[in-house]
């Protein structure tokens, strides 16, 4: 998924409480202001989190087992759920209470007893803030030209996926895409008609990447990079031979080019379930290495690392 594709999600307000009635209360206060989850502990409400990355999570302090504080703390500590804003619920109001909460990362409280105006406006000014701090986060991002995500953000999102995939064991796919001759292209059509290019080639790719937690981003010049979780090199290997028909599909004349007399890529896939002496570094690396195995055998083509193409060993 792009960054400029991310359709605007409704709001999704979290309520952790281990009291039904409290949640029934409060359920029926905020409904109108997004979609309403609930859970009755703190572990039930992490999991629920994870899952559905509320905007916003009203959370009970005082609660059986787990409280607030400790579910608060595990909040902050997930990059996954760092994002989510938290409004501390609770009996106690006294400023020493409330300052207690704030310091813990809340950026906010409700006293009980609930009072439906005061709840609905400070959820109602905290979900305005969380949706301008999510387009500030869009912007900081997003490639310029192309709208994908930047190397920046793709490099944190590799690291973060390379790790969870570490932990799960599951195989991850990353494929680096450049586009063929494209300074041959440039030279020949200008400036301006080479960015037309990348912005139409970013479209597929932005095609191919739109399942969750799939993601695209512009690596750097002609150079894109996607990242496909929890995928197969057989799997993978189709999609690479998919994206290399659509961007040569996408018809752009290249007279100059050596593969075709259009627009192609050249394509470098790796996909391998990441272990304790890997690096997310080194996956990208055989990835490269494979993508220059593609160019040497002739461009417009994939190639997935660990293999050796017939034209490469024909020299
Ligand atoms: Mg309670």
């Amino acid at each position: 998924m792009t960054a400029a594709a991310l359709p605007k999600p409704p709001n999704t307000i979290l309520i952790i409480d281990d009291n039904p009635d409290t949640i029934r209360l409060l359920s029926a206060m905020v409904r109108e202001q997004g979609r309403v989850l609930f859970a009755t502990s703190g572990a039930a409400g992490l999991e629920l989190a994870r899952m559905q990355r509320p905007q916003l999570i009203l959370l009970d302090v005082e609660m059986q087992g787990m409280d607030g504080f400790a579910v608060n703390e595990q909040i902050r500590e997930d990059p996954d759920l760092r994002s989510s804003a938290v409004i501390f619920v609770t009996a106690q109001s006294s400023p020493e209470a409330e300052i207690a909460c704030l310091d813990a990362g809340a950026v906010d409280f409700i006293p009980k007893p609930l009072n439906a105006a005061v709840v609905q406006a400070r959820v109602r000014n905290h979900l305005r803030l969380q949706s301008a701090l999510a387009a500030l986060d869009d912007l900081a991002n997003q490639d310029g030209l192309t709208g994908l995500y930047n190397r920046r953000y793709f490099d944190r999102q590799f690291a973060a996926e390379f790790a969870r995939h570490r932990r799960h064991q599951l195989p991850l796919g990353v494929v680096l895409v450049d586009v063929d001759d494209f300074k041959l292209f440039n030279d020949r059509y200008g400036h301006q008609r080479g960015d037309a290019c990348l912005r139409e080639v970013s479209e597929a790719l932005q095609d191919g990447a739109r399942r969750p937690g799939e993601l695209a981003a512009r690596y750097g010049g002609e150079e894109f990079v996607v990242l496909l979780p929890n995928v197969t090199p057989a799997t993978l290997l189709q999609y690479g031979d998919w994206l290399c028909r659509r961007i040569a599909a996408l018809g752009i004349s290249h007279p100059s080019a050596s593969a075709a007399p259009h627009v192609t890529a050249s394509i470098g896939l790796c996909a391998r379930i990441p272990t304790e002496g890997d690096s997310a570094a080194a996956m990208l690396h055989a990835a490269d290495m494979a993508l220059y195995s593609a160019k040497r055998a002739g461009r417009n083509r994939s190639v997935l690392a660990g293999d050796t193409l017939p034209e490469m060993m024909t020299g």
